[in-house]
């Protein structure tokens, strides 16, 4: 039975558009037999709504949809099928294959993309290697004649070849060293479109179980990812490391699931304060979060970090009765292309223990 058809057999109307009337019945059409005059089956209902959840769970993001969307508006075109919605039946098919189409067309071009990078980085690799051999070549000639003129004793044949194989070896060094600048900008170039990829697939990893960000793990892969980008291109990029202060006095005072409810709280304001594509925020451990910004240096990264500390300063966190206030110690550290992703966390880390040290409830960057 095709989709129209069951949905069809779903409308049970007589003035359903795809339904044929009487005469047509048994002639070739959408509709079959089955359906005419027959009480829909309730297993199909469920397993229509079911089908439809399900395709909508394996939602992602596309340039132009956002995959949680995607996923609430099947799961409303599912309560819709179970509520029997008519006008909901007649467009479902249309609906769900335009959405497949989409689907189809994006996937499509990101492979294609990631296959014109691949290969445009294979074609740069292969060029480099022949242009390194021809200029290997030209200096080892130079270097056989220098030894001819070594082992001819003849000085001022010597002295040329001397001078020649310097400029040579010289010429041959510059050539490559704009070769290679050239060849980064370019690599960079193609790189920066994988950032894009980088937060399309980020949806598929690990979340933390309390505050639904992104655990310590996907924190790890994103930031080596995010390393390796910068470190090519030369782009800046940022890592806020974030701290509650005094939170031990919360579980004290009110209970540790008080103080769950506050680490829920400070989750929901940094996904909200740090919405953007590129951004990344995720729980480090215990009462401790971080945030990457894949297109921001130290400066712009302050300025959202002082930016987040004003909006704290308003959340209050309601819990049985009593307001409980929060107050965040940030450490900012910048990547400008220079050292491991170790050292970059560390100076997070330590411009977070320095804000600390200065009185808490600020922003310190490293
Ligand atoms: P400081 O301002 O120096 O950061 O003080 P602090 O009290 O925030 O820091 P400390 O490291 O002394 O205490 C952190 C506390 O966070 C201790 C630990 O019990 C609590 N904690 C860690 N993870 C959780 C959690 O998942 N839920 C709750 N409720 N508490 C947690
Ligand atoms: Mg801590
Ligand atoms: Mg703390």
């Amino acid at each position: 039975m095709g989709i129209r058809n069951f949905i069809n057999q779903l409308l049970e109307s007589d003035d359903d558009p795809f339904h044929p009337p009487p005469s047509s019945v048994g002639a070739p059409s959408d509709v079959g037999e089955s359906s005419v005059g027959e009480p829909p089956d309730p297993g199909l209902v469920r397993a229509l709504a079911e089908t439809l959840r399900a395709v909508g769970e394996g939602s992602f993001d596309m340039d132009d949809a956002d995959g949680d969307e995607v996923r609430a508006r099947f799961e409303e075109m599912a309560r819709r099928v179970e509520s029997r919605d008519p006008s909901t039946l007649r467009t479902l098919a249309e609906n769900v294959s335009t959405h497949r189409r989409r689907e189809r067309h994006w996937v499509t071009k990101t492979m294609r993309d990631m296959a014109d990078t691949v290969v445009g980085l294979a074609h740069r690799l292969g060029r480099n290697v022949v242009l390194d051999r021809a200029s290997d070549g030209k200096v080892d000639g130079q270097l056989h004649r220098l030894k001819a003129a070594a082992a001819s004793e003849n000085p001022s044949h010597l002295r040329k070849e001397v001078l020649s194989a310097v400029e040579q070896i010289a010429s041959a060094v510059r050539e490559r060293e704009d070769r290679q600048r050239s060849e980064m900008a370019a690599i960079a170039r193609q790189l920066e479109s994988l950032k894009a990829e980088l937060a399309h697939t980020r949806k598929e990893m690990a979340i933390d179980g309390l505050t639904r960000l992104y655990n310590r793990a996907s924190l790890d892969e994103h930031l080596r990812n995010i390393h390796a980008i910068a470190v090519l291109s030369g782009r800046s990029a940022c890592l806020l490391m974030i701290d509650l202060d005094h939170f031990k006095n919360v579980n004290d005072t009110h209970g540790h699931q008080a103080g769950d409810a506050v680490l829920k709280s400070v989750a929901d304001l940094l996904a909200k304060s740090f919405p953007r594509r590129g951004d990344f925020v995720a729980r480090y451990g215990g009462e401790e979060f971080v945030v990457v910004l894949s297109e921001d240096d130290v400066s712009t990264g302050t300025m959202l970090a002082t930016r987040l500390l004003e909006r704290c300063r308003q959340l209050v966190v309601a819990w049985e009765g009593v307001e409980i206030q929060v107050r965040l110690s940030v450490g900012v550290a910048g990547f400008e292309g220079d050292g491991e992703v170790g050292d970059w966390l560390a100076r997070a880390d330590e411009a977070m223990y320095q804000a600390k040290e200065e009185g808490r409830d600020r922003v310190v960057a490293g």
